[in-house]
């Protein structure tokens, strides 16, 4: 009997993972049914913007956390999918740095290539999963919105690809309770218009808080003031963006930091991070780690140790995304389509998960981390036919936008690299970031 594989969403992760199948079956393969289980009404996971904040229109947690005038966080030459590049997609080489509107489009352009839409049940949120032992197999309950009908039905393996990025880390914190202005989490953030000529303060020193405020910059906020737990981000940042250590509590207006300042502020934006979530699995099949590149309980990083039948796409800290989600999806088919064997010893298993948490812990260089994941790329890639690709060059576009980051933070995706799927450069975009106050993909990709 032919097996049947359940896939839950249909992001970046999840679409790779139709795309790996596909294209076994391109090749000649008997690929096993594939059903992918979207709640939302379309495809793109995170890429797929949504105005809404709060629940979404069945009343289900909004999964969106992107934001209008996103623009890629790190070079497309450090993403491109190896079967897919840019150039195929938009039929000439673009700029390096492309707005959410741009990559979502490339994201679709491969997948409608691949013909798989309909292997996508849209608006059908997966509710629980469960594994029988004596059948070996899962039990996925499943609602779907359109017609408003709860189903079961029966699968061999089941991959999660619901990404991490969705559920927020909402701290409290002293008056925030009597606080006179709007105290929102990143994951409800969707245009810095909002903070037009405000005085902004943004809790946290990673990407989140990065990227907010550059936005909130960018739109024209009064003033913005970043405050950090560990470390400051130490960018060289415009006049009126100040960097402060621990964040006390507020009162007021006023906001007051471990270091006796206070600053004045009309909007604090929490830039406090997102959880691993799953409300539909139990104990026994849920993922519980930290956000790093080494998972907890992952063989190779995809495989559970728990039940090696259930799989995790994209659950790692990024460095690498959609180029590394392939990596993995090419691999878990071949794992599903029995091409690779996953070792019937649990000890075996785990032995792998601790090997790569001790290499990841072995250094908090930031250089040692990319390489690390890239490493981890090339491993999954060489036992599978994902046609390889020059995965140290695409550290090296990583490198370089670290560098272009420190010499100048507002300028750095006014920078160009070299594709290493076709080997061109980038052209410099025709307008510098800060200036592209329009980045709809229309203006976005005229010359
Ligand atoms: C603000 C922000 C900016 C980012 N910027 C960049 C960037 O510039 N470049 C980059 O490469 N990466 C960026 N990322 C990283 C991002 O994680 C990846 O690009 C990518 O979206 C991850 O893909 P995914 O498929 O694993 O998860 P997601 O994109 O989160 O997709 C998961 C899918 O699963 C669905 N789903 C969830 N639960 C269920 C359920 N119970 N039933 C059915 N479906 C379900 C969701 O609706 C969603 O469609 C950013 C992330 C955030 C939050």
């Amino acid at each position: 009997m032919t097996k049947r594989v359940a896939v839950i969403g249909a992001g970046p992760s999840g679409l790779a993972q139709l795309r790996a199948f596909q294209s076994a079956a391109q090749k000649g393969a008997e690929i096993p049914e594939i059903v992918c289980f979207e709640k939302q009404s379309n495809w793109g996971g995170l890429w797929n913007y949504t105005w809404r904040t709060g629940v979404d229109e069945n009343g289900e947690p909004v999964h969106g956390s992107m934001y209008r005038y996103l623009w890629s966080n790190g070079p497309k030459e450090g993403l491109e999918f190896a079967d897919y590049s840019f150039e195929e997609h938009f039929g000439k080489q673009i700029a390096s740095y492309p707005p959410r509107a741009v990559l979502f489009d490339y994201i679709e352009g491969r997948v409608l290539k691949a013909n798989v839409r309909d292997w996508i049940r849209f608006s059908t949120v997966v509710r629980w999963v469960e594994y029988d032992a004596d059948k070996g197999d899962f039990e996925v309950t499943v609602h779907d919105m359109k017609s408003d009908t709860v189903t079961r039905e029966r699968f061999d393996n089941v991959i999660v690809a619901s990404g991490h990025f969705s559920s927020p880390n909402v701290p409290e914190y002293p008056g925030f309770d009597r606080f006179n202005g709007r105290i929102v989490h990143a994951h409800d953030f969707r245009d810095a218009r909002e903070f037009e000529g405000k005085d902004v303060l943004l809790m946290g020193s990673s990407y989140s808080a990065e990227d907010i405020g550059s936005q909130c910059w960018k739109y024209g906020a009064n003033s913005i003031t970043t405050c950090y737990r560990s470390a400051p981000m130490g960018f060289d940042w415009p006049d009126n963006w100040e960097e402060k250590g621990g964040f006390e509590r507020v009162e007021g207006k006023t906001a007051y930091f471990k270091d006796g300042t206070t600053k004045d502020i009309d909007a604090i934006i929490l830039c406090t991070g997102y959880r691993h979530y799953f409300p539909f699995l139990p104990d026994d099949l849920r993922l519980k780690t930290a956000n790093r590149l080494a998972t907890a309980d992952l063989y190779k990083g995809v495989a559970y140790v728990h039940n090696p039948k259930l799989f995790y796409l994209g659950m790692q800290d990024q460095w690498f995304t959609f180029n590394m989600f392939d990596a993995q999806a090419w691999w878990v088919r071949d794992a599903i389509m029995g091409r690779i064997e996953i070792p019937a010893d649990k000890q075996v298993l785990m032995a792998d998960v601790a090997e790569r948490e001790a290499r990841e812990e072995a250094s908090d260089d930031t250089k040692y981390a990319i390489k690390y994941q890239a490493d981890y790329i090339k491993e999954l890639v060489a036992e599978t036919d994902y046609p390889s690709f020059n995965v140290d060059g695409a550290c090296e576009a990583f490198f370089e936008w670290k560098k272009h980051k420190s010499e100048n933070i507002m300028g750095f995706r006014n920078n160009s690299y070299t594709s290493v799927i076709t080997g061109t450069e980038a052209p410099v975009h025709h307008t510098p970031w800060k200036d592209a106050l329009d980045d709809s993909l229309e203006v976005y990709l005229q010359n």
